[in-house]
């Protein structure tokens, strides 16, 4: 059994990890699965913003980057216009000289977007955006309107401090939920309306501090209340100190109820947590429909692939990659979305065929290229 070499832990590589790794050819990996995972993480600060200027433009900007770093940052319609070409950038390969040290130089070198937001409108605080119309401070969202301080809300309206929120709508404090309306502090629920305090709960209307209950109505810490009864008890609620009251009865009620052991929807073979319709796959979590994957964390519709965490949508045969949108046949990349056949390369679009890139898209002739 190998050992770890960043955190000495022992780790165990698989008779499936081996034929992955001889399939597309790489040696075996040096880290764990957690120190794998920690080193591609580090290249993505999520929610952590500074103010700055754009070093094209001076404009001042709201940046991902401290002001001190050592390569230029750009703000991002800057950085994807065509006031700058990436290709000023490229250069000989030095065979003598390490390959990596070389990659690394040439990602020092490439200007950086400031934030990463797509087709947004007055969501300008905020960051990994897609489409999102009168935001603040959302991370990792899409299709969302007027919604604040959450991380990864799909199509949601008026959503404040949640995570994981999908088809939502006027609700606070939502942790992997679905199709809610008016709720609060809701974790695990599925089509829940004005249902407060609860976990794990399905198509609930009207109840209060509740977990794993079914399609009722009108139910207070799981018994029966009757609708005057509580109306008059949601009439009370009012103040912070009762709230907070309320929650850590619920908590300590939640810790006292029965709960899965993991939360798996129709999936087959699979480890991990938070997986819906998934087959074969290992210490994976947050992925829906994803087959034949490991040590992969969030993502959709993802296909043979280890060592991903953001990507999908879908995407197959990736290997050791951060955020990997509608890509395939991809190992260490970061940022690069709709690719094929890439590898070691940072903020690559729309390409194919690239090895050792920083900002490349088929728009400029991102194709066959070495650096
Ligand atoms: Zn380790």
């Amino acid at each position: 059994m190998p050992t770890c070499k960043n955190c000495t832990t022992a780790f165990t590589i698989t008779e499936q990890d081996k034929t992955f790794y001889a399939r597309i050819n790489v040696p075996a990996p040096t880290l764990c699965p957690a120190c794998r995972q920690q080193r591609r993480l580090s290249w993505r600060n999520e929610r952590t913003f500074y103010q700055g200027v754009s070093d094209l433009s001076g404009k001042p900007i709201l940046s991902i980057y401290h002001p001190s770093k050592p390569f230029p940052v750009y703000d991002q319609a800057e950085w994807w216009s065509d006031a700058w070409d990436p290709f000023d950038y490229g250069r000989e390969i030095d065979w003598q000289r390490s390959l990596l040290a070389q990659i690394n130089e040439l990602f020092q070198a490439v200007p950086r977007p400031s934030l990463f937001n797509r087709n947004c409108v007055n969501s300008y605080y905020g960051n990994i955006q897609e489409s999102n119309l009168n935001c603040y401070y959302e991370v990792g969202s899409g299709w969302c309107e007027e919604s604040y301080y959450s991380t990864i809300n799909i199509h949601c309206k008026n959503i404040m401090d949640s995570h994981y929120a999908h088809q939502c709508e006027l609700s606070y404090y939502l942790v992997n939920c679905e199709h809610c309306y008016s709720c609060v502090y809701c974790q695990n629920c599925h089509n829940c309306l004005e249902t407060y305090f609860s976990y794990n709960c399905r198509g609930c209307t009207n109840c209060f501090g509740c977990v794993n209950l079914r399609n009722v109505q009108y139910y207070w810490f799981n018994q029966p209340v009757g609708e005057a009864e509580f109306i008059r008890r949601i009439a009370s609620l009012g103040s912070y100190a009762f709230w907070q009251k309320m929650k850590q009865e619920f908590l300590a009620f939640r810790a006292s109820s029965l709960q899965p052991y993991a939360v798996q929807v129709k999936c087959e073979r699979s480890t991990g947590d938070y997986l819906s319709s998934c087959e074969d796959v290992r210490s994976c979590f947050d992925l829906v429909e994803a087959t034949n994957c490991a040590y992969c964390y969030r993502g959709e519709k993802i296909t043979d692939s280890l060592d991903c965490d953001i990507g999908g949508w879908p995407a197959s045969n990736l290997y050791e990659v951060l955020s990997a949108d509608t890509s395939s046949a991809m190992i260490g990349t970061v940022f690069c979305w709709e690719n094929s056949f890439i590898q070691y390369c940072y903020h690559c679009f729309t390409s194919q065929d690239l090895f050792g890139c920083s900002l490349a898209a088929l728009a400029c002739g991102g194709s066959d290229t070495v650096f």
